[in-house]
């Protein structure tokens, strides 16, 4: 079985996963653009899949192997995702949407059993108001939504599908997601930055060496001080690039007392990729 370790490359994400899975949210949500789960997957080109649908996936498992005799009901329309791995389908009951029933039948039903998580997909418009139910009711809820932004940015999208604006009141946490490509590690390179270049990157962000220190990794390949390029090679076809890359944005908002969207992620998604920069998984230009 695959775990969430599997995926991403810089301990930080590590810490945020064990702390929702310790204390859950009242409201966690996957965030990143995938195509719908009824789009036949090869009309999309790859570079448009987020790893989203992955990633949620990957965070009820976690939730699972963290709670073992835990409960956890899904409600979907989605038949394919509503399968859970062979260990945890003795915890998982899944309630399908069909022509039958409403999302709210199900939040009902789960508002009866009251289970330790509820897992509802995906969020929408249609299915915010439902979702609302079950969160002030004080279930914990993992949803996943699709869209373009990432941290605090999620917010404006849920305000206009009818999220009041003092946010929910209660803990909340978005996890974004994003694919990029990886530079191929046989052809790559120490690359040459520019000067213009590198005053463009630390006026955008003023604390990039703090930052880059904050990640690095506590064991594992030193610190090059060097950014990469690739020119392509043989092993990667001249693309220079092999394989893809997740990269994370975690956001977390204890007690509300702003409006959401002013929050700052706790670990930033442009940190995240610089880090990766910084060890030649990926190209700065990137
Ligand atoms: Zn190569």
């Amino acid at each position: 079985m695959l775990r969430l370790h599997d995926f991403y490359h810089l301990p930080p994400v590590a810490e945020y996963v064990r702390q929702w899975v310790d204390e859950p949210s009242s409201l966690a949500l996957i965030c990143g653009l995938d195509p719908q789960p009824t789009q036949s997957q090869r009309t999309v080109p790859s570079q448009r899949f987020s790893g989203r649908v992955t990633v949620f996936r990957l965070m009820v498992n976690e939730f699972l192997a963290g709670h073992p005799g835990a409960v956890c009901m899904m409600i979907t329309e989605d038949r394919q995702l509503s399968r859970f791995a062979r260990q945890f389908r003795d915890q998982a009951e899944v309630l399908l949407v069909d022509g039958s029933t409403t999302y709210e039948d199900h939040v009902a039903a789960a508002l009866e059993q009251g289970p330790d998580l509820l897992v509802i997909d995906p969020l929408s418009a249609f299915t915010l108001p439902p979702m609302m139910i079950a969160v002030e009711a004080g279930l914990n809820v993992l949803s996943q939504i699709d869209v373009p932004y990432r941290g605090s940015a999620v917010f404006h999208q849920l305000a206009e599908w009818g999220l009041p604006s003092e946010g929910l009141g209660q803990t909340l946490s978005l996890i974004s997601v994003q694919h990029v490509h990886g530079l191929c590690p046989h052809c790559r390179q120490p690359a040459t930055i520019q000067p213009e270049h590198w005053m463009q990157l630390t006026r955008r962000y003023p604390d990039l060496d703090q930052n880059l220190k904050h990640l690095t990794r506590a064991s594992g390949p030193t610190e090059s001080g060097f950014f990469f390029e690739s020119r392509g090679c043989p092993t990667c076809q001249e693309t220079g690039y092999i394989g893809e890359k997740l990269v994370f944005d975690f956001l977390r908002v204890e007690t509300p007392l702003l409006p959401p969207y002013q929050y700052r992620s706790q670990l930033m998604m442009s940190d995240y990729l610089l880090q990766l920069a910084k060890e030649g998984v990926l190209s700065l230009t990137d």
